[in-house]
């Protein structure tokens, strides 16, 4: 008989639809491949987004088998991630996840992917950080308390990489456009007033978009434009997360998701930590963006703990768009 030793994940919320094995033995991550919609002008449609993960889910599965000489027969369970996300994604992922789920009698774990880039973080080291969660759509503050991940402050309107990325393709940009527009604020010189709306640990970006499309038709230069957009929004994030901190008295801050990759977020949070004596956690860039080995790697401990759908309930298992993080009860921890 063959030994099953492998755990799929399967990334699908929005842009991206990944794939990922993790050894159950050694918690190991064996591989994590993805495809990413980009776009050279304009943003993301999520029924395109919904078609471009029908589209290259096989293909990406066999690839992923390929590359790990993994037989099908090993795989234990299928992880996948169903909420939040955009429906037309998580629907598609869902279905994969079925198809695969029922084809070879093997459990289905149903992954928040917000809890996901969270956990993904003890690969770092961190052990009991303040979250500062910065991606596409969420912008959250997070730690974890009595059972659950708690949103101490969040955005009240757009995501951070939402917001850059509408900014982005207000300047001509495609999409992504967050690691161009980190390339040309680095040759802004002249800071621009525009507000910083910023209330106890919320924080909203969408006046400030107003305001930055205003400038540029005003013949604002683009550069400038950008340069002080990260500083005022980087800045609103980083007080925030040390207002955190400062109030539960942790010591310790972990970034997570697609924003937390630019350079200069990094490097304000390092000196923030630095005044506080706190330390900073930066996960791995492959594991920063939508990935499915954060699926896998939560997906495997929910397993454990059998909190998964077995292949004959599979009509019980559903996606959830709107899901929040601190509705999760944790139960793996
Ligand atoms: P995620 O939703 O976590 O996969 O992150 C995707 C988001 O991260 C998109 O909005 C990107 O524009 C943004 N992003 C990626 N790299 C950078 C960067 N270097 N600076 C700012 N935003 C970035
Ligand atoms: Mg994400």
């Amino acid at each position: 008989m063959v030994k099953k030793n492998y755990l799929l994940g399967i990334e699908c919320t929005a842009h991206t639809f990944g794939i990922s094995f993790i050894e159950k033995k050694t918690k190991k991550i064996l591989c994590n491949i993805k495809d990413v919609f980009t776009t050279e002008k304009g943003g993301l449609i999520p029924t395109e987004l919904g078609k471009h993960h029908m589209k290259i889910a096989e293909f990406l599965f066999k690839k992923a088998l390929e590359k790990t000489k993994i037989n099908e027969k090993e795989i234990i369970a299928v992880a996948v991630s169903s909420s939040p996300g955009l429906a037309p994604c998580l629907k598609e992922g869902m279905i994969f996840a079925k198809k695969i789920s029922s084809s070879f009698k093997i459990p289905l774990v149903c992954v928040n992917h917000c809890i996901a880039h969270l956990e993904i973080g003890e690969l770092t080291g961190a052990k009991d950080p303040v979250l500062l969660y910065v991606s596409g759509a969420n912008t959250q503050i997070i730690a974890y308390e009595g059972k659950k991940y708690r949103i101490f402050g969040e955005t009240l309107d757009l995501g951070i990489g939402n917001f850059i990325d509408c900014f982005a393709r207000e300047l001509g940009i495609g999409f992504p456009g967050g690691p161009k527009i980190e390339e040309m604020a680095k040759k802004g010189k002249k800071y621009l007033e525009i507000s910083y709306p910023i209330k106890g640990m919320d924080v909203s970006f969408s006046g400030i978009l107003a305001k930055l499309i205003h400038l540029k038709n005003k013949g604002e230069k683009k550069e400038d434009l950008a340069f002080s957009m990260q500083e005022t929004s980087f800045a609103m994030l980083v007080e925030a997360a040390e207002r955190a901190l400062a109030h539960l008295g942790k010591k310790e801050l972990l970034l997570g998701g697609g924003v937390a990759c630019n350079s200069r977020l990094q490097e304000m949070c390092k000196i923030m930590c630095k005044e506080r004596g706190c330390k900073l956690f930066i996960p791995e860039k492959q594991f920063l963006l939508d990935n499915a080995a954060m699926i896998a790697y939560l997906g495997l401990k929910m397993f454990e703990k059998k909190i998964f759908f077995k292949p004959e309930e599979l009509n019980k298992a559903d996606f959830n768009p709107r899901e929040r993080t601190d509705i999760v009860k944790v139960e793996w921890k």
